[in-house]
């Protein structure tokens, strides 16, 4: 058995980012960049106005100046200004290569063609947006690896860029195992309970918005090796649900290594979610989770979410953590990692009743997972703990 660290460390160092490709802008939302955007111009363009107002020389300051002209955003026409001039000028309006100020109309008085500047804190190149002053021609304006949100889209834009290189999304299929899992609508027989990792799961992985198939299996060791067979063929990333712990219907290791999928890990120290297995087949990724659903979905979002997040291109691939006083004193056995399903509370982590590894009803209202690491025994109320952010708290 592994660490927690260990694990982490091992899905870092065995997954690389998909192949790239060259997309529009418009179709980048959410994919990362595979190379660093360097800027072909000046941002800001040109000298340009801040505000809507008067352009002239600051020498001029003090002097009654005459009005000789006007400039609107847009125009392209060049204005010599000379000393004791001064043009009317909008916000975005080419600065004229002869003025070095602007002032704000809100702090002039206009008589007929005769400006007086009124602005008693006015500096030289003030209301002044400096060609280059944000970002310099030939200057990585992102680097390889960042998100294309919507400002990104938006400042690639600024640029002029109408392509980029980006990481394409994986495809993933879930593969549920379980005798006794009945799709929702069945009437259910004593013994049989709904399946419900799959929704779960789809539900986990949807805002990636990548290719995904689902299936759910007997517990039978000819059906797990063919579907894991299939899954594999088709697919980039196989996740598993259920039949890797050490029962007799436990199948799915055994599968897997039929299937030529060689082991990168299987159980960690944690709780819960001790069973994982996460393995690989050239590049394809296969994680085996276990079947109870709580400690399924732990292990999705510290293990599984990482990893796709590395496939996409994402070098920051974890859940963000904080560190937060602990609202009350807990108590563990050394020797065992544990998340525990918590809520933010007056800044403080509140650890939620039912932490079982089959109790959803904590995590439907859980905000993150407190992290306490294996060596720990015991936390003291207001000690710090590192508390895991759910993804919908930070999307
Ligand atoms: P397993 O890991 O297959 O031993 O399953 C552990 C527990 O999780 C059992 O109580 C299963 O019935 C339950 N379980 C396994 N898979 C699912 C699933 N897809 N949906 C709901 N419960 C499940
Ligand atoms: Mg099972």
């Amino acid at each position: 058995m592994i660490s927690v660290e260990t694990a982490k460390e091992l899905i870092v160092k065995n997954i690389q980012p998909n192949s790239t490709s060259i997309k529009s802008l418009n179709s980048s939302l959410n994919h990362y960049l595979a190379n660093d955007v360097i800027s072909d111009v000046d941002i800001p363009l040109f000298n340009q106005s801040a505000m809507d107002g008067y352009a002239f020389k600051f020498s001029d300051k003090q002097l009654t100046l005459k009005v000789i002209d006007e400039i609107a955003a847009g125009d392209t026409k060049w204005v010599d200004v000379k000393n004791g001039e001064a043009v009317r000028i909008f916000t975005g309006s080419k600065l004229p290569e002869s003025c070095d100020t602007v002032v704000m109309q809100e702090l002039t008085e206009r008589n007929g063609n005769e400006l007086i500047v009124k602005d008693e804190g006015l500096k030289f190149q003030g209301n002044v947006r400096l060609k280059g002053n944000q970002l310099k021609k030939g200057a990585v304006a992102l680097k390889k690896g960042t998100k294309l949100t919507p400002a990104a889209i938006g400042f690639l834009a600024t640029l002029g860029i109408e392509k980029v290189s980006v990481y394409e999304k994986p495809s993933v299929a879930i593969l549920a195992t379980g005798s006794e899992l009945m799709p929702l609508g069945s009437s259910l027989k004593e013994g049989q309970i709904f399946e419900s990792n799959t929704h779960m799961l789809n539900a986990a992985i949807n805002p990636f918005d990548v290719k995904l198939e689902i299936n759910v299996i007997k517990d039978d060791l000819n059906t797990t090796k063919i579907a894991i067979k299939s899954a594999l063929d088709k697919f980039d990333i196989v996740i598993l649900s259920g039949g890797i712990s050490v029962g007799d219907y436990d199948f799915v290791k055994e599968c897997l290594l039929e299937n030529e999928v060689k082991e990168v890990f299987h159980k960690i120290k944690q709780k819960p979610g001790k069973p994982l297995f996460f393995g690989k087949k050239g590049n394809k990724l296969v994680f085996a989770l276990p079947g109870n659903p709580a400690a399924a979905l732990s292990c999705f979002y510290m293990y599984v979410f990482p990893a796709l997040q590395l496939t996409l291109g994402n070098l920051n691939p974890f859940l963000p953590s904080l560190q937060l006083p602990l609202a009350e004193k807990f108590i563990k056995k050394e020797g065992r990692a544990v998340f525990l399903k918590s809520v933010i509370q007056n800044n403080k982590v509140e650890l939620l009743k039912g932490q079982d590894s089959d109790a959803l009803q904590s995590f439907a209202i859980a905000h993150g997972l407190t992290y306490i690491p294996s060596e720990k025994d015991v936390v003291e109320q207001n000690e710090l703990v590192e508390f895991y952010l759910l993804p919908q708290y930070v999307v």
